[in-house]
Order: C-alpha cells, then structure tokens, then sequence
C-alpha cells in the first residue's frame, strides 16, 4: 500500500515537472511572438517623431484661423505682388519663387486673391448671401451654403496675408476671377501646384476627404504659407493645419 502511494507520489511529481518545463517553455515562445511585432510598432512611432517638425504652436506661420479661431489683432507688414494684390511681406519671397517655379514647367500661375481687409471680407459673404436668395434659398440657407465657401469675417486666412487663391493663367483666361470647383480642381495648375506647392511652403488648405475637419469645402486653389519643413511633413502624413495643431499640444511644443 505504502509502495503504491510512493509510486503515484512520484508519478505525480515527474507530471508536475514536465508540465512546469512545457509551460515556461511555451511562454517563452509566445514571447518571442509578441516581441517583434511589439518593437516594430515601437519604432513607426519614433520614425514619426524623428521627423516631426522642430516648431511650435505660436509660430508666426502656423496661425491657426477657422471658424473656431480668428485672426489674432496684429499689425501686418504688407507688401505688393502681382501688381494689385498684397501679402505678409515674410512671405513674398516664397509666393514669387512659386511663381517662378511654376513660369518655368509653362503652367504660368495667376493668383485671383490674397490679403484681404475684414471689410472686404464682410462684403465678399454679404453678396454670395444676396446671390444664394436670389436663387431662391431662404435666409438660413443662404448663409449655410455661405459659409461652406466662404469663411466669416476675421475667420479666414485671407485676412492673414498668409493666403493665395491661385489657378493658372489658361484658368484664368478662359473663367476670370470665378472658382469653379469642378474646372479648377482638374486644370493643369492645380495638378501641379499639389505636387509642388510644399516645396514652397504651401499646403493645399482645405482638402477632399477633409471636409469634416476644416469645415470648408475642397478648394482647389486655396493654398496656406506653413514654411516649408511643415508643409512637406503635411503632405507627406496627408494632415491639416487642425490636425496638426492638435499634434504640437499633444506633444507641448
Ligand atoms: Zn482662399
């Protein structure tokens, strides 16, 4: 009886052991399964903060103005560019070597507005209203549809100096100064100024897909000076000036 209870004792014990062995085994492999896919997550994540910008959020060129937030009270030194028209003077240099740039692969570019007042502004909105009622909106609709286009008063870039609207010169000869989202966004200039208006500094302000985020409708011809380290990291990680605001808090810079 006794041989009988020693035998199942170390029958249970070398069961115990190798079940131990197994385990730890076991783990270990399930370790070495994890690990890999773990630091590879790891890594994507340092390979965007090593290319992360080196700015911060009260740069003068990331100002951030949209429905939420207005064009701070501040002084703008302007200067003139295409004859009538004026800009941050910070960014001429930039805007004339874009249009440079773009004489030279001859798709000569026009730009139909710049700086505007907070007045000009107020009228530009106020005739786009009268011109949706007379097509027959109510009021409210009016203003929506308004709004979609057009940013209110002290709410757009425009009244920054850091914007352009910009088609090209075939553009512009065939429609003046009216932007036709459809023929704009499929004209030669604004192919070309997708693909190079970062090199510049300038980032396509309110994309398709985007919608929801700058609460502007696409346009095609709206392009914002960020400074070109910011624009091209834009670009690439397909992320609005919003967003990227939201990044620089989340990372206190
Ligand atoms: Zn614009």
């Amino acid at each position: 009886m006794r041989k009988i209870f020693t035998c199942v004792a170390i029958i249970f014990l070398a069961v115990m052991v190798v079940y131990g062995i197994f385990f730890s085994f076991n783990k270990k492999e399930q370790k070495t399964l994890i690990a890999p896919q773990t630091s590879l997550i790891k890594m994507k994540a340092f390979d965007h903060l090593r290319n992360f910008p080196n700015v911060h959020l009260t740069d003068w060129n990331l100002q951030l103005v949209n429905s939420d937030n207005a064009v701070s009270e501040q002084e703008i030194d302007l200067e003139i560019i295409q004859g009538n028209l004026q800009l941050d003077a910070r960014i001429i240099d930039a805007t004339q070597k874009l249009l440079e740039a773009a004489k030279k692969t001859n798709i000569p570019l026009q730009i139909i507005s710049a700086y505007r007042t907070i007045s000009y502004q107020e009228q530009l909105v106020q005739k786009e209203i009268y011109q949706n009622i007379a097509k027959g909106m109510t009021k409210a609709e009016a203003e929506q549809q308004t709004y979609r286009l057009l940013s209110k008063p002290g709410h757009s870039e425009h009244n920054l100096g850091l914007a352009i609207d910009v088609v090209d010169q075939a553009y512009y000869r065939q429609y003046g100064g009216q932007l036709l989202p459809e023929a704009v966004s499929t004209s030669k200039g604004a192919i070309w100024l997708k693909e190079n208006a970062a090199n510049f500094g300038f980032i396509l302000r309110y994309p398709q897909g985007k919608e929801e985020i700058t609460k502007i409708e696409y346009e095609a011809w709206h392009y914002r000076y960020v400074g070109e380290e910011v624009a091209k990291y834009l670009v690439q990680n397909e992320l609005t000036l919003e967003e990227f605001h939201e990044k620089l808090k989340q990372l206190k810079m």
